[in-house]
This record gives structure tokens, sequence and C-alpha cells, in this order.
């Protein structure tokens, strides 16, 4: 037993990423705590507002048969739950069946994030004193990794995270495309709404540190990150990619939607009062992310709309497609490319 605990604890803290780690915590509870469900929800961090994730699920569907399920957002979050992610406080119901519903609370800097739920047969003093550790082993793993992950000024995803981001979210893409394929819904396939990336950089900022101090520029690129994270969907990616550039992955979106949502974006940060200066602005360059592009030909494609933007007065949106197709750039031929692909 003994050594089989340590084993659990080295795979724990073996992983990289937090998705890793969140599965790694769910399968070792479930090892060696008798359960019918465990899953991890998230405080997806929304300002204003609680936005729950459950990013991973695992769960009892017949007689000694368990299925993970996939992330979602909860709608409707169990007040019980709620009250774990509010208070930071382990919640425990007892039905009488006797059946157990737990909700433990993980907290990074005092600060509750997420909550492991477990349901289970009453437990014994020892099984759970053993979901206490576990859960205070991925907490102190988590508070690591989460820190590697996020830009100190804005508390962004930073740039060292994108490229693994940007790599899993097209290797989804992958999967979700030979799925459709073999279900022969071919149609289905051609309308797909695709994922995005939007590269943002504001414009003149340079005036904004000449003028009022690099102090005062890391003010205004503070309330800009809030004003992201409060407008952006929970779902969508937002990198803080260099110093004043921002780089954001949305979830699959027709062009319509899409173009909508940064036509509204614009006009938030118009009516947006921002410090030290008047107007600040911004000009965004997007490219479509399909399943088969390597992370830096899409970040180049939409450099490249950003680029345009810059070139032809600022404050705008360009889309590198919608550029190709009214011939403003044309596609680089593969054999000039400089990218080295081996
Ligand atoms: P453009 O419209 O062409 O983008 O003009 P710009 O002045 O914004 O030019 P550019 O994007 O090349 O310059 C970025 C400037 O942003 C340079 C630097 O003064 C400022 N900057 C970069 N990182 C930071 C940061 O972390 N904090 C602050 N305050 N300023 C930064
Ligand atoms: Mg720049
Ligand atoms: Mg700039």
């Amino acid at each position: 037993m003994q050594e089989e605990l340590l084993n659990s604890v080295v795979k724990i803290t073996k992983t990289r990423d937090i998705d890793s780690l969140e599965y790694s915590l769910a399968s070792t509870i479930h090892e060696f705590i008798h359960c019918q469900k465990i899953a991890v929800y998230k405080d997806l961090q929304i300002p204003d507002k609680l936005v729950v994730e459950r990013s991973v699920a695992l769960e009892e569907v017949s007689d000694k048969e368990f299925e993970w399920y996939e992330r979602s957002i909860i709608s409707e979050p169990d007040n019980e739950l709620i009250s774990c992610l509010q208070s930071a406080c382990t919640i425990t119901v007892q039905s009488v069946d006797g059946i157990e519903r737990r909700w433990v609370p993980i907290s990074i800097q005092e600060r509750p994030v997420a909550a492991i739920a477990i349901v289970s047969k009453q437990m014994s003093s020892g099984d759970q004193v053993l979901l206490n550790a576990f859960c205070r082993i991925f907490e102190n793993y988590l508070t690591i990794l989460h820190e590697n992950e996020r830009d100190k000024l804005t508390g962004l995803l930073n740039r060292h995270t994108f490229d693994r981001r940007l790599k899993q979210l097209i290797e989804r893409q992958v999967v979700k495309k030979h799925k459709s394929v073999r279900s022969a819904d071919v149609r289905k396939l051609h309308n797909d709404a695709t994922s995005w990336l939007a590269v943002i950089d504001i414009d003149h900022f340079k005036q904004v540190n000449d003028k009022y101090g690099h102090v005062c520029g890391d003010e205004v690129l503070l309330l800009l990150a809030q004003q992201m994270k409060k407008f952006f969907r929970s779902n969508d990616l937002v990198f803080r990619y260099g110093g004043e550039e921002f780089v954001l992955v949305f979830e699959p979106t027709h062009f319509d939607a899409m173009n909508n949502r940064m036509k509204e974006f614009m006009e938030l940060l118009k009516n947006t009062k921002f410090p030290f200066v008047n107007n600040l602005t911004v000009s965004i360059g997007m490219a479509r992310i399909s399943p088969y592009d390597f992370p830096i030909t899409v970040i180049e494609k939409a450099d490249k709309a950003l680029y345009f933007a810059k070139e032809h007065g600022r404050n705008q949106v360009r889309f590198y497609e919608q550029l190709l197709a009214d011939g403003e750039i044309i596609e680089p031929d593969v054999e000039d490319s400089d990218i080295d692909l081996f």
C-alpha cells in the first residue's frame, strides 16, 4: 500500500500541465478510495461573475464500469459547490441511503479556484485523511504550474504556455475532424465553425510610455487585460504574448459571429476610460485555425493581417483569409517559405 501510494504521488507530480494533473488526481483518488463519482470543478475566474467548468469527471455508469466525461461548462452549479468555492470549506451532504457527496476546496494563494467533488458510500476516517492528502498535494503542485503559466503583471496566460495550448487545440480539431468523417457527416464538416486566432497590438503605445512613463503604461496594460478577460468568453484563451501584444484563441465560431464579436470589442474599448490616455485604440489581425496548421503558420497569418491593419490606418480588425480573397495580400509560395519543417 505504501509503495503504491508513493507511486501515485510520483504520478501526480510527473505531469507538466494542469489538464493532465487533473486527470492524474481523479484517477489516483478513484484507485485508492472507493467512490461512485469523482470530478474537478473549476471557477474560471471571470471578473464579476461565477462561471464553473467541470474539467474532469469519472463516474460509475454500471456495476464497476467507469466512464470519463468531457469538460463542460456547468450552467447551474449545485448550491453546495458554490458554497465550497465561496467559503473555501469542505462541504459534506449525506442522503438517507448513506451516500455521501463531498466537495473539497482547492485554493491558490488562499483564493479558492476549484473544488474536488466525490460521491461515495460513507467514507472511513482513513479514506478521508487520504482524500485530504491527495487534494493538498494537488493544490501545492497546481500553484506551481499556475504561476508558471501566467504573466505576472496581468495574470493572463503567458507566451511560454501558448505553443502547448495551441498545439493541444489543433490536435483536438484533428480528432474531431476524423470523428466527423467516420460518422460520414460530411455536410456538417464543410459548414463547421472553426477556431480563430487574434493578435492584438496597441496603437502608438510607445507614446504612452514616452509621455507618462513605464509604470503608467503598465497600468493601461492591466486595464486592457481586465477588459479582455471580462469581455471574451470563459472558453476563449487570452495570452499576453509580448509587451503590449496579446494573442487570443477562440472556440469554434462562424466567421460572421467572430467578426461581430471583434467589432463589439472595439466598441467596448472606444467606450472605456483608460487612465492617462484619452483614446486608446488597438489593431487586430485574425486568422482561421485549421486542423492541419502548425502554430507558427497561424501566428504568421494573423501577424500579416495585423501588419495590414497597422499600414491602413490602425484601429481596425483584419482577417487574413478575407485579405487573401480580396487580393490585398498574396499567399506565400511554399517553396519560398523560410519555415523549417524538419
Ligand atoms: P504601433 O501602433 O505601430 O504598434 O506603435 P507602438 O508605439 O505601439 O509600437 P510597437 O508596438 O512597436 O511598440 C511597443 C512599445 O510598447 C514599446 C515599449 O515602449 C512598449 N512596451 C512594451 N512592453 C511593455 C511593458 O511591459 N510595459 C510598458 N509600460 N510598455 C511596454
Ligand atoms: Mg507591438
Ligand atoms: Mg503597438
